[in-house]
This record gives C-alpha cells, sequence and structure tokens, in this order.
C-alpha cells in the first residue's frame, strides 16, 4: 500500500470518474485519480479556461501536491511571490509588526501564493499533459444515480448522457451536484463581508514616492488593519505586479461573479483617512482592474455524499471558506488528493465504502479550518488596539501545524482502516 508517493501512475484501477468543474478541486481530483490508475472524465462549463482572477494562496499543506507533480513546482517559480514576511500597519500608517515565515518554510516547505489563473494554467497544462480527457464546454445540468446504486451519472445541457462509478461534483459555490446529494437546492448566503480586489502592473507603484517602496526591492507583503476594514498588498514577480486586496463590510446582494467590476470611488469612501500609501495605491489602479466580490457563507452541509454513496461534492461546492482562512483552494485539493487515495485503497468493488471514509475523514477538519476565516476576520476587525501596543504579535496570522504540517494523501491511506471499522461498527 502507497503512503505519500511522487509515483507518475499506478497501474489501472478499473474505476470510472467523473469530474464535473475544473477549478482547483476538480483538477487535483483528477490528476490525483489519474496517477491512482483510475480512468478519469472532467467536464467544464466554459469553453475556454482564461487565466481568470487574482491573488489566491496555497499553504503548505496543498502546494506539496505540486511537488508531486512532476513539473509543475517548476513551472510555478516564476509566478510566484518570493517575500518571506508580512508587515503590519494600523490602518493610519503607523508600524507594529513583522510577521516571518521562514521559519515555517524550513520545516514545512513553501507555500505558492500567485495569480490564481496564472497557477491554475500551469496546473491545467500538467493535466493535459498526462493525457487526461478534459472536456471544455460541457455544462452539466443534471446529476442521477442508478435506483439500485451501481452507478452515477451526469446530464449536459445538450443532452449529452455520461455515467461512472463515482461522479465527483467539483463546480464551486452554485453547484448543482448539491441537489442530488441534499435532496433540497440551498442558497448561499451574504457573509456581510466583500472583498475590493485588484492586480496590475507596477508601473505607476514604482513612480509614486509613496508607493516607491513596495516594490523597489523586489517582492513584498504589508497589511493595514482597521475597524472592520483590512488591506493587503503584495508586490509580485520582483516588484513588476502589484495586488492588493481590501475585505470590508457589505450588505448588499450575492454576486459570485469573478466579473463583478468595482468602483474606485467606493473603495476610496472605504479608506477614507487611512494611510496615504493604501489611498494612493486605490487611487492608481486602473478601474477596469477593480474587482467587488460579495463573500457568501453557508452553514456546514450535513453531508458531502449522496445517499447511495455514488456522488461527492468535493472544494467550494461542499464547503466555501472565507479568504481570511487563506485555505479554500487547500482544502478543495485536499479533498482531490484524499478521495483518489481512498478510491485507490478501497478496489473497484468498495467504490461506496471509499466515499463513506473518505467524507468520515475530510468532515471535521475542513469544518475546523472553515472556522479560521472567522476568527482571523475577527482578530484583525475587532482589533483592541492598547492591547495589541503590549503583544504587537496578536495581530500575527495563526500559523497552526494541524493546518498546515500535513499531508491529506498520507493521512487518508494510515486512517483508512480505522474509520472504515468505526463506520461498520456503527451501522
Ligand atoms: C474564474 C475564477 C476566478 C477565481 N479567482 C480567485 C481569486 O482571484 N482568488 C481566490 O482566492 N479565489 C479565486 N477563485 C475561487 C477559488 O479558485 C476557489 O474558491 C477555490 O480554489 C476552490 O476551487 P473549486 O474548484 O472548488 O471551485 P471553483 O474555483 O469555483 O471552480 C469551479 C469550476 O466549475 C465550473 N462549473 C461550474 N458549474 C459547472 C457546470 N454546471 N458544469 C461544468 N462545470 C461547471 C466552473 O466554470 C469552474 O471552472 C476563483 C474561481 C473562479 C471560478
Amino acid at each position: 500500500m502507497m503512503t505519500t508517493t511522487t509515483f507518475p501512475r499506478l497501474p489501472p484501477s478499473g474505476i470510472s470518474v467523473i469530474i464535473v468543474g475544473a477549478g482547483f478541486a476538480g483538477l487535483t481530483a483528477a490528476i490525483e485519480c489519474h496517477r491512482k490508475g483510475h480512468s478519469v472524465v472532467l467536464l467544464e462549463k466554459a469553453a475556454e479556461l482564461r487565466p481568470l482572477g487574482d491573488i489566491i494562496s496555497f499553504g503548505q499543506n496543498s502546494s506539496r501536491f505540486f511537488d508531486k507533480w512532476p513539473g509543475v513546482r517548476e513551472a510555478l517559480e516564476p509566478l510566484v511571490h518570493k517575500s518571506e514576511a508580512v508587515n503590519f500597519f494600523s490602518w493610519d500608517g503607523r508600524f507594529v509588526t513583522t510577521q516571518s515565515f521562514a521559519e515555517e518554510h524550513r520545516a514545512w516547505g513553501s507555500r505558492v501564493n500567485g495569480h490564481r489563473g496564472e497557477i491554475h494554467a500551469a496546473v491545467l497544462r500538467h493535466a493535459l499533459d498526462c493525457g487526461i480527457n478534459v472536456r471544455l464546454g460541457r455544462n452539466v445540468v443534471r446529476y442521477f444515480e442508478e435506483e439500485d446504486g451501481s452507478l452515477a451519472g451526469v446530464e449536459t445541457d445538450d443532452g449529452e448522457r455520461l455515467t461512472a462509478d463515482v461522479v465527483l461534483a467539483a463546480e464551486g459555490v452554485r453547484s448543482r451536484g448539491r441537489q442530488l446529494v441534499l435532496g433540497f437546492d440551498d442558497r448561499p448566503q451574504p457573509s456581510g463581508y466583500a472583498v475590493y480586489r485588484a492586480w496590475f502592473p507596477a508601473d505607476e507603484v514604482r513612480k509614486n514616492e509613496k508607493t516607491r517602496h513596495l516594490v523597489e526591492h523586489g517582492d513584498s507583503h504589508n497589511g493595514w488593519i482597521g475597524q472592520d476594514v483590512h488591506f493587503l498588498a503584495a508586490a509580485i514577480k520582483d516588484g513588476r505586479e502589484m495586488s492588493w486586496v481590501c475585505t470590508h463590510k457589505d450588505e448588499g446582494g450575492i454576486e459570485e461573479s469573478w466579473q463583478f467590476p468595482g468602483r474606485i470611488d467606493d473603495v476610496l469612501k472605504v479608506v477614507k483617512g487611512w494611510d496615504p500609501v493604501v489611498v494612493e495605491l486605490v487611487k492608481m489602479t486602473p478601474p477596469e482592474r477593480l474587482f467587488d466580490y460579495k463573500l457568501v457563507f453557508r452553514d456546514p452541509l450535513p453531508t458531502f455524499i449522496s445517499p447511495k454513496a455514488r456522488t461527492a461534492l468535493i472544494g467550494d461546492a461542499a464547503h466555501p471558506f472565507l479568504p481570511t482562512s487563506i485555505q479554500g483552494a487547500s482544502q478543495a485539493m485536499e479533498d482531490g488528493v484524499a478521495l483518489a487515495a481512498c478510491l485507490d485503497r478501497a478496489g473497484k468493488g468498495r467504490v461506496q465504502e471509499a466515499l463513506r471514509v473518505w467524507e468520515r475523514i475530510r468532515y471535521e477538519r475542513v469544518h475546523k479550518i472553515q472556522l479560521t476565516g472567522i476568527t482571523t476576520r475577527e482578530q484583525w476587525h475587532k482589533a483592541d488596539w492598547d492591547a495589541i501596543s503590549k503583544n504587537p504579535e496578536s495581530l500575527h496570522l495563526k500559523r497552526e501545524a494541524w493546518i498546515l504540517n500535513f499531508d491529506a494523501e498520507a493521512d487518508a491511506y494510515a486512517s483508512y482502516d480505522a474509520v472504515r471499522d468505526e463506520l461498520e461498527k456503527n451501522d
């Protein structure tokens, strides 16, 4: 039995897997299922996968997967953020503390932070190089399972019907797979917060004397903390590109598109009176590079798998994360890695057991990590500045070994038998 692996591919397992959605959850599941010898079809609604989005972060717990996929870490190297520390300021520009990540990089490996679209393109390239059947422009409109539980399947909007041993719904927050798994449609709820997000070439940042220091020594990472607002800015690609995100209160509706445009004037109202560095960064942002993303939340689902245990929700379809957890994409990837390992461990005759064990392995971990999104936001947005002046490090991001120094593949193999025995005992 494998524990943690760098092999290119195991012999065919005979297990067929349909994956819906080619985000990080779907792509990771596809690559890992392929590596374990399962046969994969990946269906993606978009006709073309353009490099959309802006900054996204992968902790050590997920960036370790890039190392298992030949050539991917090398492809990411020129794209990723290089600084090993973040400087924190109060909203009005008083320096508070620097948090270094150098020690955890030494102990647990390096993180990967960079442009979501560029990293996604590198992972997609790897999936295609592996020969995985990625079918673009396939919009899945229905999920189903055979009455006797022998197969699961999907239908696309042009009437194509496909079946497999397992279907993984990895279509993000607006997942249609939830209907089959839960038996009802649940709507995402507004979280009460939204994020303005921007990514643009850093030429103007370098020309402006108030912001030049952010890019002149290469990559940098800085955060400003205010009442119910925080602003994080990262210079990337040796200071040639700039990205910032500003999380703020928002009672508006819940648009979930990454294309929803933001307005510079609206951001300037949010950061009125803030450090001139922040105000200048906002002012110099090209308007077409600014997006306003409403953060949605969902209560934890009662389950991630269908009653017949042939269909599983993975990634944001199962558990949308707030950005302040810095774990959404990582947990989406862990889902796919653990699931491929459970299928390998179970074999074709026990696919339903594999899904049940996988859910049990993932459920508590994912939901505990989801909550860190709220605790970090509150730690910053409700900052007690008297307490912080005595203990500046209380502003630091919590970097916990149980989250970051973790290998979902090794864990799935190590836990499988005990979890299966426990499930059998409770049946
Ligand atoms: C275009 C885009 C840009 C993003 N940009 C950022 C960013 O800048 N920063 C950040 O932190 N996070 C970003 N995210 C979110 C982040 O990628 C996810 O939260 C996280 O990685 C979890 O990934 P996921 O695969 O579960 O879901 P997602 O990344 O949402 O992927 C879901 C995929 O499923 C496809 N899909 C949806 N419905 C169907 C259907 N019916 N049939 C077939 N395919 C379907 C979608 O087109 C999409 O490719 C972005 C997501 C998307 C889709």
